[in-house]
C-alpha cells in the first residue's frame, strides 16, 4: 500500500470517527436533553466577605506555570466563583452596577471585551467619579457605558451573562464590598428569574445616554466606605 493510500485511509477514518462522535452526542442530547443527571437550572448562592486568595487561575486556567504571587493558591472562594461566572461569558455581558472600583473585576470585564464578548455597562453617574472607579478604564478600552443620572441612585447590582445567566445580590463591585462587607450573591440560569433582569437592563439602557468620554480623573470624589 502506497503512502498516499495510507494517508487517505487514515483521513477517512478520522472523518468517520468525528462524525460518529458528533452523531452520538446529538443522539444523547435528544434522549437526555438535560444531561445524564437532570439537575435543573443552576442555583448558586455565596456570601462575602471572602477570604483573600489568588485568582490567577480564573484568568489563566490553562497556564502550565505556577503563580509566583504570595497569596494562598488552590483555594476556591466566593470571589473566585464570582469571577469564574463572569469569565464564563462567551457572547455577552450586561452589567448593571451602582459602584465599580474593583480592579480584578475590571480586569475580567476588559479580558472579555478583548476576546470579543459584547460588554455593556450601566452605572450610576455620581459613582463614576469616586476614587478608584474603573469606569474610565473600561470606557477608554472601548466598552459601551451608560450612566443613570436620575434624581435617585441607580442602585442595582446585577449582571446577565450570555443572556441566560443572572448574577445578582447585595454586592457592589468594590474591594470594600468583597473583602470587608457582609454581602450575598445569587447565580442562576432559571429563565423565569433571568428574563425580568434582561428586561430591566434593556429598559434602563434605552432611557440613558451613552457616556461619550471617560470621567475626568481631576473630578474624582473620595470613595464612600458604604459601598
Ligand atoms: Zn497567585
Amino acid at each position: 500500500m502506497s503512502v498516499v493510500q495510507t494517508v487517505k485511509i487514515l483521513g477517512l477514518g478520522a472523518v468517520a470517527l468525528t462524525l460518529s462522535v458528533e452523531w452520538l452526542g446529538w443522539l444523547l442530547r435528544r434522549i437526555w436533553p438535560h444531561g445524564l443527571r437532570n439537575r435543573g437550572p443552576l442555583k448558586e448562592v455565596f456570601f462575602f466577605p471572602t477570604e483573600v486568595a489568588c485568582t490567577e487561575h480564573v484568568f489563566h486556567p490553562d497556564s502550565p506555570f505556577p503563580c509566583p504571587c504570595p497569596l494562598p493558591h488552590g483555594v476556591e472562594t466566593s470571589f473566585s466563583r464570582l469571577l469564574g461566572h463572569i469569565m464564563s461569558a462567551s457572547s455577552s455581558l450586561d452589567l448593571c452596577v451602582f459602584a465599580f472600583t474593583n480592579a480584578s473585576l475590571s480586569r475580567a470585564v476588559l479580558a472579555l471585551h478583548a476576546r470579543g464578548v459584547a460588554v455593556r455597562i450601566l452605572t450610576d453617574m455620581d459613582y463614576t467619579l469616586i476614587t478608584g472607579s474603573q469606569i474610565g478604564a473600561v470606557r477608554r478600552a472601548g466598552i459601551c457605558v451608560r450612566c443613570d443620572s436620575g434624581a435617585v441612585h441607580m442602585h442595582h447590582k446585577f449582571a446577565v451573562v450570555d443572556g441566560r445567566r443572572l448574577i445578582t445580590g447585595s454586592l457592589n463591585w468594590t474591594l470594600t464590598a468583597i473583602q470587608s462587607n457582609k454581602e450575598n450573591v445569587l447565580v442562576t440560569d432559571e429563565p423565569d428569574l433571568v428574563r425580568p433582569f434582561i428586561a430591566e437592563f434593556q429598559r434602563l439602557w434605552a432611557v440613558n445616554a451613552p457616556l461619550r468620554r471617560p470621567p475626568s480623573p481631576v473630578a474624582e470624589k473620595p470613595a464612600s466606605l458604604a459601598v
